[in-house]
């Protein structure tokens, strides 16, 4: 019900940011070889993200929109082996709650294609539509009927900055896929498909090259690949720091402790690392679903996590100092 789906909506949709989460998570796990995000000022006016991947059927369309109704969670055995990055079928009910959204989408097989309308929850227009293989969802005026979230947003260059962040977590988790992103008509980034290592580059600019070391370590429980930015380029601000695991981005000051740990003696301690480490372990071993925004994650076993991550950075600069 309408009530229901504003309340779940706020607790999964913060900001402008969290819509462009959703959007390109779901184009990700759509198979998307190509995704394109735009937004419209600070994404308050309109967050459209297009991809070229598996697309909908009329069907699946409309019950995409339907909360749990496509949740990928069949039984509470699946909590622990999540592959994909939806899994609580909620994101496009809750986003279309809380706004306007427009969804143009087709399959491969399908001659034509589906457009659906959608305002507060209520389908208002469906019709056949002629549009490329994949999916194009638009969301207008977010939170156009909860005026005290809408008047909470910051000003469209702190939402853009947040957006931004989003982005480049989603590319550097993906640098297979292609992105572009762009802010009120000007483009801010083409990304072709490329290894981590160019996608690192071309965001953050051409300097940072020379300054990773590479990461690599694989056990039984665990692999690790990645970079660590050399310690006399460390910085006293918080700088880049990034930990994906199982292909997502998440927060773990118990990680980042591990690899401060192995800069120990090589930088000042009012110094902090800067790295892009990408963890892979059993997803039977990981508790993702701790957060809405599932940017949180519990492992059964992270004494042996700490201790191999911690390891394996100071082994690695200890071999790049050489
Ligand atoms: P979840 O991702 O948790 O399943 P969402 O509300 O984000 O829930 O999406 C609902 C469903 O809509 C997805 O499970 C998927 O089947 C479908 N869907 C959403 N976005 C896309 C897309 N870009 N391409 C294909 N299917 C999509
Ligand atoms: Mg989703």
């Amino acid at each position: 019900d309408h009530v229901a789906n504003q309340i779940a909506a706020g607790e999964v949709v913060q900001r402008p940011a969290s819509v462009v989460k959703e959007l390109l998570e779901n184009s990700i796990d759509a198979g998307s070889s190509i995704i394109k995000l735009i937004v419209k000022d600070g994404g308050k006016t309109l967050i459209q993200v297009v991809d070229d991947g598996k697309g909908m059927s009329v069907t699946d369309a409309r019950l995409s929109f339907e909360r749990h109704a496509t949740s990928k969670i069949k039984s509470a055995q699946d909590l622990f082996n999540l592959h994909t990055k939806g899994f609580r079928g909620e994101a496009l009910a809750s986003i279309a709650a809380i706004a306007h959204v427009d969804m143009q989408t087709r399959r491969e097989e399908d001659e034509v294609g589906t457009q659906l309308k959608i305002e507060g929850s209520n389908v208002v227009a469906q019709e056949v539509t002629v549009t490329p293989k994949g999916t194009s969802i638009s969301v207008k005026n977010l939170f156009f009927n909860i005026p005290a979230r809408r008047n909470f947003l910051k000003s469209d260059q702190v939402e853009l900055r947040h957006i931004t962040d989003e982005f480049h977590r989603v590319a550097l988790a993906h640098p297979e896929i292609g992105f572009s992103f762009y802010n009120n008509g000007s483009e801010h980034f083409n990304l072709k498909s490329e290894s981590f290592r160019q996608r690192i580059v071309h965001i953050f600019g051409s300097k940072i090259n020379e300054r990773l070391v590479p990461l690599e370590e694989e056990t039984e429980v665990l692999k690790i690949n990645g970079f660590v930015i050399k310690p006399e380029f460390a910085k006293k601000s918080r700088g880049e720091q990034f930990f994906f695991v199982n292909g997502r981005f998440i927060k773990s000051s118990y990680l980042h402790h591990a690899v401060v740990a192995a800069f120990e003696g090589l930088m000042r301690a009012e110094m902090r690392p800067a790295y892009f480490i990408k963890l892979e372990v059993d997803p039977a071993t990981i508790d993702i679903n701790i957060h809405p925004t599932k940017t949180e994650v519990k492992f059964d076993d992270e004494h042996t996590l700490y201790a191999l991550l911690k390891s394996t950075v100071k082994h690695s600069l200890g071999q790049f100092n050489v």
